[in-house]
């Protein structure tokens, strides 16, 4: 029989072009087409539910029922208009993916026929039987009720799967005793902590006119692409995300020829589709290129409001894996699909923008623009530098472990770039004090002397976790399966924090008679000086690094079950109880929760490592050394001198010896996992399977590997990374 690796590459050598129709050439003719955004709002809402509606976007207040009805009434109409037919409430449970649970619009009525109906009731507010879904003890399951309630700032949308048409209403997810149990509810928080202290800091100092602020957020989303029939013919792909085994091909990314390559035609007619549905969902895309590694992509949305940019990136990552499939495709979102080349990420482009046009992140051209600049900028440099652990946590995955400090990935110590020239503007801040403390002490620092910062965008420094890039910050280390809204819960957080900080000391010192441009300017440079440690302009990749970073006091925790931990150290509790994210029962149980998601993935892998090098490797090596013992054999009946067969008597000696490895590993997996297993803290079960079951997945995957090499290819059944990467 011919094995799926054979049949898969034949398939793909025939496989058709799919060629894609857009709507329109022109894509503003569709775009947000499947929203229900404010145009259509204004065409389906009488003007009071209209501006219910606004009104909670614009200041979060509450819908009343009767309005909500109104809302819910325009809405349907609105999505029947469309040929929808059920409405889902869409939200974000900790399993990482999106969660829905459709409903049909139909209602019978008592003389036997049927009407449309969605009431406000229906819109504000549902209760899914929610068991299921990780809670970390929250809930048992007798009271497995959740609900999910309405976000109206991100706003409704359609989704067309084939013939299926769907309302999706974005909401939080709650317990019956109000515990977050999402993703959304803590990030929405997080946002308004930071928004309202941005406001505070702005109106005090600033501009007495600002009265909001914005977290702005830009996603750059990486992401491989395979074939889907090798996909079916690796199990582990399908099932983990990533290649458990598989020898890197002779020729990866050295060359470099892939990155902003030309896009393979079958490839940018996939991008054609996902982008049309994604315009049609409002999500702004904007690029889309090749990126380093053969087989790797990258596309970005023109940045939003953090929370709509979040709801856009996982519904973006959806929206791909299904179109991929219509394609003969398959996405792979995992963060280190294939070893030796380079991983996935998803860059978080962060900036805080104040009533609506003024980015906090950009170094205005006056003074006086300059110290808020100035102000945002080194709370934002202070912040990650006191809550690097923390930060470091927010992006802990198992699957992301295998990225930060391998190929070309930032490294898991949590730095800053800033680029020469602000750290030229910072270091002259600084010794200008320096210099007026030895004069005189009454001379105040003139606001005149801080100089113009005009910026060169083209500083630029890839190897840095979190980068500023011109006028915002880039957080690179978050992993390309992450929902972003982790990282952003605590980035937004601890900004937050710093910034009541800042304006508490600031506010001290005034009190007791500062100027206030001098009491700012004294905050800044201290918060500068004991803080600088985090700032590294050099390569991140080298080792130096590690051991310079050491040496400043930062940390470098590599893997999940550890850096998790930075969640319940008194610290980070204190920031994130003080700005009411989570109070202290949620926090336990979202630890629980990440630390059980990590031994899951470790103890599926661990699974079908043992499938693959039991059902695939050893087999074939097993047929491959049978061969040769029979060519031995022959020979030896045939008289030869054993001189003649000693080649092959050392290769089969060889293959022995690589199936022994791989025994033994398969056989201390079991033990290993076991023992895992048997131990009752959450947090020593992770780092058991971290410590003692994960590494033997490198002896067995070396073994392997080197058989692979040996192997006649015809015998080896798994497809290999060459065929798998250099896509038709
Ligand atoms: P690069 O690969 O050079 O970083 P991209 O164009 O791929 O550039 O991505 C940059 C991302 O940053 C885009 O999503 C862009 O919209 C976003 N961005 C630009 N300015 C801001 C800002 N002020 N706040 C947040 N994101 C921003
Ligand atoms: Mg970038």
């Amino acid at each position: 029989m011919i094995s799926l690796r054979f049949s898969a590459i034949e398939k793909i050598l025939n496989r058709p072009n799919i060629s894609v129709k857009t709507p329109s050439t022109k894509i503003s003719d569709y775009f947000n087409s499947n929203v229900f955004n404010d145009f259509a709002m204004k065409n389906f809402l009488d003007k009071e539910a209209y501006e219910a509606v606004v009104s909670a976007i614009k200041h979060g207040e509450n819908i009343d029922r009767e309005m909500a009805n109104q809302v819910a009434s325009g809405m349907k109409n609105w999505a029947i208009s469309h040929g929808v037919t059920h409405f889902t409430h869409w939200f974000q449970p900790l399993t990482g993916t999106t969660a829905e649970k459709h409903d049909a619009f139909f209602d019978p009525v008592e003389d036997g026929r049927a009407i449309e109906k969605f009431a406000g009731n229906a819109l504000v507010q549902q209760e899914p039987d929610a068991s299921s879904f990780p809670n970390g003890g929250l809930r048992n399951t007798f009271e497995a009720r959740g609900y999910t309630a309405w976000d109206p700032s991100s706003p409704a949308f359609i989704i067309e799967i084939e013939n299926a048409k769907t309302l999706c209403i974005p909401t939080i997810f709650v317990s019956y005793t109000g515990e977050a149990l999402d993703y959304k509810a803590p990030l929405l928080k997080a946002l308004n902590a930071v928004e309202t202290a941005a406001v505070d800091v702005c109106s005090s100092y600033f501009d007495k006119n600002v009265n909001k602020a914005t977290v702005s957020l830009g996603i750059e989303q990486e992401y491989f692409i395979v074939d889907q029939a090798f996909f079916h013919a690796r199990p582990d792909l399908m099932l983990t995300g990533r290649t458990l085994l598989g020898r890197a091909p002779e020729k990866g990314q050295q060359l470099e020829d892939h990155y902003f390559g030309t896009v393979p035609p079958r490839v940018l007619n996939f991008m054609l589709e996902f982008e049309t549905e994604c315009y049609k969902l409002g999500i702004p895309l904007k690029t889309r290129h090749n990126e380093v590694a053969p087989g790797q992509f990258e596309c970005a949305p023109n940045f939003e409001e953090a929370n709509l940019a979040i709801d856009h990136n996982q519904l973006l990552m959806d929206v791909m894996e299904r179109v991929a499939k219509r394609h003969g495709l398959e996405v792979l979102l995992h963060e280190k699909p294939f070893a030796g080349v380079n991983g996935s990420g998803k860059h978080n482009n962060w900036s805080i923008i104040s009533n609506g046009n003024v980015n906090l992140f950009a170094p205005g051209k006056t003074p006086h623009n300059n110290l808020q600049f100035l102000t945002f900028f080194i709370c934002a440099i202070k912040a990650v530098h006191t809550h690097a652990d923390l930060l470091r946590a927010s992006i802990a995955t198992a699957s992301n472990d295998h990225r930060l400090g391998a190929n070309e990935a930032p490294p898991a110590i949590m730095s800053v770039f800033i680029g020469t020239q602000l750290t030229s503007v910072l270091n002259d801040f600084v010794s200008e004090n320096k210099k007026e403390s030895k004069t005189a002490s009454k001379t105040s620092i003139n606001i005149k002397k801080i100089p113009e910062i005009l910026l060169d965008n083209t500083d630029r420094n890839r190897t840095s976790p979190f980068a500023f890039t011109g006028n915002k910050f880039e957080f690179r280390a978050v992993g390309s399966s992450a929902n972003c809204a982790n990282a952003m819960i605590i980035l937004n957080t601890i900004m937050a924090e710093q910034l009541k900080l800042f304006k508490q000391e600031v506010d001290e010192l005034i009190k007791h008679g500062t100027k206030k441009d001098d009491a700012i300017l004294k905050t800044l440079k201290e918060y500068y000086l004991s803080s600088k440690n985090v700032l590294f302009e050099g390569n991140g990749y080298g080792e130096e690094w590690a051991i310079e970073a050491k040496k400043r006091g930062l940390s470098n925790i590599k893997t999940t079950p550890e850096a998790l931990n930075a969640y319940i150290s008194e610290k980070s509790k204190k920031v994130l109880l003080n700005n009411k994210i989570f109070d202290e029962r949620e926090l336990e149980a979202r630890y629980e929760i990440m630390q059980e998601m990590y031994i899951k993935k470790i103890e599926i892998e661990a699974k079908v490592i043992g499938q693959l090098a039991a059902s695939h490797v050893l087999p074939a090596a097993i047929e491959f050394q049978s061969r040769i013992a029979k060519s031995v054999a022959n020979m030896k009946a045939a008289g030869l001198a054993k001189s003649n067969y000693q080649t092959q008597i050392e290769l089969i000696q060889m293959i022995a010896k690589h199936i022994a490895t791989i025994d033994e590993g398969l056989k201390s997996l079991a033990i290993e996992a076991k023992n895992a297993n048997s131990l009752k803290n959450t947090q020593k079960r992770a780092m058991a399977y971290c410590n003692k079951v994960k590494p033997i997945f490198d002896t067995i995957r070396k073994a392997s590997d080197s058989l692979e090499f040996f192997i006649d290819d015809e015998l080896w059944k798994l497809p290999k990374y060459r065929e798998m990467l250099f896509l038709k």
